[in-house]
């Protein structure tokens, strides 16, 4: 993790929040890379849950919401966390994550002080909305983003005309006063989720459940993820939600061990029931098709880490590879393995030399396909350095104009997994860079 940590900073993917002030625990900035990498997992998700389905639709409901919402979720109830602080060295742990025989004994993991009884801890943060600061004006920000999705179910379906079964998507921010911030972004208090609620019969929701798991672990194999590194974990009773009826966890095999990476979740007639209850709405779908019939929808949730998925990629694409064996420090190259649709920088334009022309011809073949890629230009330095400095970035593609580009007009293609170069015509490049990046398949 510590590699990836500083790759992440030295290439601009993720800095932390406000560094020169020692940073902010919890909360980390997306550079020139994190953002263009964070953008394409969401773009990928986004059309995988809508674009691919006819009856799944998007949404971005606001962050503040109001404070009944919270209570009718369970939220301001039990959402908590279990907390125990060490008397002597003040450090502060979730009892569910500390070894049991500590936690019996009362005794600190870290330098065997006392531990103070487990209390409940919230974590949602709370803030106050208008000037007065009274009890009137608590809001919270939101901890999970579906509460957005099931309080404007009804306007959805009026808007749009929605049939169960039938999903809503959001993507968006989501905030948790977390107890134990480490290993990097993988826990934050700041960061985004994806997530989709789909609508269905009672009856038919274990079928749907099914469906969906099956739909999101597709997903993963479909992005090129180590199919290895990916496991299910069923919730067992006392790990249920207060709202599950069943749940699974994909979770990845991170540097620090198996960890969730998102939920699949069957939250019954839970929510929109309460809602109901706390807001007095009729919030029992109207089935037109059947004689009218009335009923709460179940809802099956899948639920991932926006932020939470950069990270697998990351870790997932980081590869060391040695390329020779010369006894010299460019033996290894470290190299990102990301989807040609992740990857940042799709295709990098490189001229051997920045003298006869060749930079200007390498400039009007960046300025051509800027138009569909996003394409990096670097002039700086021995080629070689350059592709490693693409392949320490994730640039599947490197186009390199020569001597011989100025004769016949072709240039060199080179990818980034298998440093394979070929020639191509410079007029044929926009295209077979689609086909390459639509036929793509990972080599390692
Ligand atoms: P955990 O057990 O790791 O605290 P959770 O079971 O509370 O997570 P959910 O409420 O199911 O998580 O949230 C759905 C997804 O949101 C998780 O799978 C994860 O990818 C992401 N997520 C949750 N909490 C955080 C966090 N503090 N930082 C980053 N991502 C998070």
């Amino acid at each position: 993790m510590e590699k990836i940590t500083s790759l992440a900073k030295r290439r601009g993917f993720v800095f932390q929040s406000s560094e020169i002030y020692g940073g902010q625990n919890g909360a980390w900035d997306y550079g020139p890379m994190g953002i263009e990498l964070k953008n394409r997992i969401a773009a990928a998700w986004w059309k995988e849950m809508t674009q691919l389905h006819d009856n799944i639709v998007g949404l971005d409901a606001a962050i503040l919401m109001h404070p009944r919402t919270w209570e009718a979720s369970g939220h301001v109830e039990n959402f908590t966390d279990p907390l125990v602080d060490c008397k002597k060295c003040k450090a502060r742990f979730r009892a569910d994550m500390i070894p049991e025989e500590n936690l019996a004994a009362k005794k600190c993991p870290e330098c065997g002080g006392e531990l103070t009884d487990t209390r409940k801890f919230n974590l949602m943060f709370k803030t106050h909305i208008g000037p007065a600061e009274d009890t009137a004006s608590i809001i919270y920000l939101r901890p999970e983003t579906a509460q957005g999705i099931y309080v404007n179910y009804k306007n959805i379906i009026q808007s749009n005309r929605m049939k169960v079964p039938f999903g809503i998507a959001q993507i968006g921010k989501a905030f948790r006063n977390e107890i134990v911030t480490k290993n990097f972004i993988f826990r934050t208090c700041e960061f985004e989720q994806m997530e989709m609620q789909y609508f269905v019969k009672p009856g038919t929701d274990e079928e749907w459940f099914d469906q969906w798991r099956k739909r999101r672990w597709a997903y993963y194999e479909k992005l090129g993820v180590k199919m290895d590194h990916l496991r299910w974990h069923q919730h067992g009773p006392d790990e249920l939600a207060h709202y599950a009826k069943d749940a699974y966890d994909i979770q990845y095999l991170f540097p620090m061990g198996w960890r969730e990476l998102e939920g699949v979740h069957n939250r019954t007639d839970y929510d929109l029931g309460r809602h109901t209850e706390y807001s007095g709405k009729d919030m029992q779908y109207i089935d037109q098709d059947n004689n009218n019939e009335r009923y709460i929808p179940y809802i099956i949730e899948t639920s991932a880490g926006l932020t939470r998925n950069l990270l697998m990629i990351l870790c997932d694409a980081y590869d060391e590879e040695q390329v020779a064996d010369k006894g010299n420090d460019d033996d290894w190259r470290t190299v990102l393995r990301f989807h040609p649709t992740l990857a940042p920088v799709t295709v990098a334009v490189l001229p051997l030399m920045k003298k006869d022309g060749l930079a200007e011809m390498a400039q009007d073949i960046r300025n051509e396909l800027k138009e569909d890629y996003s394409v990096d230009y670097d002039q700086a330095g021995a080629i070689g350095r350059r592709y490693r400095r693409q392949d320490e970035a994730g640039t599947p593609f490197c186009v390199t104009v020569d001597y011989q580009s100025k004769e016949d007009g072709t240039v060199t293609l080179r990818f980034r997994d298998s440093m394979e170069q070929i020639r191509v015509p410079k007029a044929e490049l926009a295209l077979r860079l689609r086909q390459e990046i639509k036929a793509y398949k990972r080599l390692k």
